[in-house]
């Protein structure tokens, strides 16, 4: 025997397998609680124990109240979360980032060779993460996909953070971030800042005074280009020799700022407002239209914001 407590002293667990009513099986934990249970649920989620509770060996177990009583060696916390894993009761995802914390969740999937329910798990967690999560809270569904080894989740959610800065990242004890171990979060402040690095080498947004112009061809000592990206996009932004008003000059470094910006955010994607802004200025240079420079323009940050992707996927997320 497992449990050295007399069964006549064993608590009956909590709903929905407080009932023997409704039932043919007792499992008893190592806490001396009784959750009543069909037979068929652990049988179906389990090989482990569809041959234990073969119809013969029951024979041979303990009774309370005419049930056969299977001594399992879980507390009861956690067999009764497997036991609604098993038999198909709501979860969220808050319960999973709770008792996956604080019980030996997967370890008891494993040991009972349970993979239905561990594909339940999954289904939880990537419908939360379809619904909403990813987009809220990438880090939670990081921590999640980590515990419930779900790596294809846990890069996506990585990619995810990407997004935001470091700095914007939620801190703390958030009860979002418990499933996410200190050792996790240094590995993915490491990518986030190698992704940091190659994404401002990708997006290569930079003045310089020389260039050809990707759009009208000139090539002019006099001007500044605006290059974008490494394919050789450039554009005539201002003429070095006319001096400028004050509010210009805002404008030229606000534009030199904005290849600087993917190191905090290496997913970000160059705004329209950035476009218009480029634009702006090169349209009195370049020559054409306000529509065909704006064009150009975004044409060569759509090519631009293919690298930068690139780039991140090429970086490996570093997590064994
Ligand atoms: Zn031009």
């Amino acid at each position: 025997m497992l449990v050295q407590t007399p069964l006549a002293d064993a608590i009956v667990g909590a709903s929905p397998f407080d009932d023997p009513e409704r039932a043919d099986l007792a499992v008893r934990t190592t806490d001396n609680r009784l959750l009543f249970v069909y037979k068929a649920h652990l049988v179906e989620a389990s090989p482990f124990f569809a041959s234990l509770l073969s119809d013969d060996s029951a024979d041979g177990l303990e009774k309370y109240k005419g049930l056969p009583v299977f001594s399992v060696f879980e507390d009861n916390r956690t067999m009764h979360f497997i036991l609604r894993l098993c038999s198909s009761c709501a979860i969220t995802v808050a319960e999973l980032l709770t008792v996956a914390t604080e019980c030996p969740i997967t370890d008891t999937l494993d040991k009972y060779l349970m993979e239905a329910p561990q594909e339940r798990i999954a289904d939880i967690i990537r419908e939360a993460a379809t619904s909403s999560l990813l987009a809220q809270d990438p880090l939670c569904v990081f921590g999640l996909a980590r515990m419930y080894r779900m790596p294809d989740l846990a890069l996506e959610a990585a990619r995810q953070t990407l997004n935001m800065a470091v700095s914007e990242w939620p801190s703390g004890r958030r009860e979002s971030l418990r499933a996410l171990s200190g050792l996790d979060y240094q590995r993915l402040v490491r990518y986030h800042d190698k992704c940091g690095q190659v994404a401002v080498e990708a997006a290569g947004i930079e003045l310089k005074p020389w260039g050809t112009c990707f759009r009208c061809d000139s090539s002019s000592t006099v001007y500044q280009y605006l290059h974008l990206g490494r394919r050789g996009f450039a554009i005539d932004l201002y003429n070095k020799n006319v001096s400028f008003s004050y509010e210009d000059m805002l404008k030229f470094a606000a534009i030199g700022r904005i290849g600087e910006m993917f190191r905090n955010r290496p997913g970000r994607k160059v705004s329209a407002e950035e476009i218009e802004l480029i634009c702006g200025v090169a349209v009195s240079q370049c020559g054409g239209t306000q529509w065909e420079v704006r064009a150009a323009i975004q044409w060569a940050v759509d090519r631009l914001q293919e690298d930068v992707d690139l780039a991140i996927s090429r970086v490996p997320l570093s997590l064994e």
